[in-house]
């Protein structure tokens, strides 16, 4: 006989801004093969996903996937459009 105990840990990063569009998975994958998975909710990435760059108080910064980094746009992190770089629009202040 024996007892499971059983202990769900949370864990709180503070996304101050994410840089969008960083680059596409399968390129990144091609030179960094530590990184498999979002460093937020711990999915995997594919080949087609985009990784997306968070900056992360107190952290080094995480690559991110998509659901990720519209979460924490939306709930307030600034965000940087890689894509669109000459474009003032893209850089939002809350
Ligand atoms: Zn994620």
């Amino acid at each position: 006989m024996s007892y499971t105990f059983e202990k769900t840990f949370t864990k709180r990063w503070e996304v101050t801004s994410v840089c969008l569009n960083f680059m596409n998975f399968g390129d990144f994958y091609r030179v960094r093969q530590d990184k498999k998975k979002c460093e937020l909710c711990y999915r995997d990435f594919t080949e087609k996903d985009m990784a997306h760059l968070a900056f992360v108080k107190g952290k080094k910064n995480h690559l991110i996937c998509t659901e990720c980094a519209t979460e924490a746009v939306e709930g307030g992190a600034k965000s940087y459009d890689r894509r669109k770089q000459n474009d003032d629009q893209t850089i939002q202040t809350p």
